[in-house]
């Protein structure tokens, strides 16, 4: 059997491997190494993928989330509502740009934000929600956007785990996870759904005047060379990640299907266990069903209910099996975080879910043998 990696993006590469080497190569002769045409043609190809009208470029996906926040215009003192279980980038860049972040708790079968306490942290100084599309499904963004409009409030999506899903509206139709708000940021960190060799990100936006905003700050707050007209930072992908982007596009539904592929045998062969609840694929989808299209996995993450889940982590990894718990503590029990506002009692979800949580290998290189050994190691470990 091969060596079970939590991520293995060797796979991908030998199969891409003369385009990008190809692309670098070409890059190094010509140097354009910043803005050169790689980026220009990643942005469109990009564009054309997410049916949305803007994409643009940045230098990783907690950049993307801060320009996206700078660009709507967002105060000291706003207030931002996110989801409490994530990653902490999130909420980092609404801490550091002085915004008041307003965690909220989660859904116990989605683990993406609750609609309900969205609901309840609305204020009067609440300015925006962001919901992160954890593990690659999209929250229920038809409830969010309805509370937004209702409120007067923009949407950011965190996309940075969730691209190439879908959300399938309660109209019916089907649109892709980072467009549907007034703006979404993604990431292309190597082990993201659709990863580069290095950092980078990309925000998206179907509002041209924000579009033309966001432009400038990532270049300095310039729209005229060496005329300065807001305070921007320097976040640019570079034209050899472009490069390795542009290979990885075409294949990236093709990828989003292995992890589901993946997913289905894993949730077949968990099934029946009343210790392990596998994840819950929603936004249409009954279960994880063939054609879904919805859910990409960027996790597959399972909740032990028999509080045996930190000797399951022990023993997958004395046997080999890497397994990772994402996450371990909730962003308002975080040194950086705590607040006074916080009260444990809104966090029932999110506390419950710190030690149920284990996310197991996932990426588009998996084989049978290895899923059945480390479905078998799960089920063997928790019939002991
Ligand atoms: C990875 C990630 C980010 C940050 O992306 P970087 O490219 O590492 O800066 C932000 N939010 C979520 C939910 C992530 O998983």
């Amino acid at each position: 059997m091969k060596k079970i990696q939590m991520v293995d993006l060797g796979g991908q590469y030998q199969e891409i491997k003369e385009q990008v080497n190809t692309s670098i190569a070409q890059i190094l002769e010509t140097s354009a190494y910043i803005n050169g045409p790689e980026v220009h043609a990643f942005q469109k190809e990009l564009e054309a993928y997410l049916n949305v009208k803007h994409v643009i470029p940045c230098a990783n996906g907690t950049d993307a989330l801060q320009i996206a926040m700078m660009g709507l215009g967002l105060k000291p003192g706003d207030e931002v509502i996110t989801a409490d279980f994530t990653f902490a980038a999130t909420v980092e860049v609404i801490a550091l740009l002085q915004l008041t972040p307003v965690l909220v708790d989660v859904d116990i079968e989605t683990f993406n934000i609750d609609i309900a306490a969205i609901e309840r942290a609305i204020t009067p100084r609440t300015k925006a929600i962001v919901p992160v599309h954890l593990f690659g499904q999209c929250a229920d963004m038809d409830a969010i956007l309805a509370l937004a409009e209702k409120h007067n409030l923009y949407v950011i999506e965190d996309n940075a785990q969730a691209i190439g899903a879908k959300h399938l509206s309660r109209s019916g139709e089907k649109r892709m996870a980072g467009t549907m708000g007034h703006v979404g940021a993604t990431s292309f960190f190597p082990s993201k759904n659709l990863g580069c060799y290095g950092d980078g990100g990309a925000i998206f936006t179907n509002d041209d005047a924000l579009a033309n905003t966001l432009r400038g700050i990532v270049n300095h707050g310039m729209y005229e060379r060496y005329h300065h007209d807001v305070v921007g930072v320097n976040s640019r992908l570079d034209s050899m990640q472009a490069a390795v982007l542009r290979a990885k596009l075409p294949k990236l539904d093709s990828y989003c299907d292995a992890r589901r592929t993946a997913a289905r045998k894993y949730s077949a062969a968990f099934g029946n266990n009343p210790n392990i609840l596998i994840p819950k694929t929603v936004n249409g989808c009954e279960g994880i069903c063939d054609t879904c299209d919805c859910h990409v996995f960027h996790q597959y993450t399972l909740r032990i209910t028999n509080g045996k889940r930190d000797a399951l982590v022990k023993y997958l990894n004395e046997h080999d099996i890497p397994c990772g718990v994402y996450y371990p503590i909730p962003l308002h029990r975080q040194k950086a975080y705590l607040d006074d506002r916080y009260k444990e009692v809104d966090f029932p979800v999110t506390n419950r879910l710190v030690a149920e949580v284990i996310s197991l290998p996932m990426h588009t290189e998996l084989d049978d043998e290895q899923i059945n050994h480390i479905t078998a190691m799960v089920i063997g470990f928790m019939k002991g």
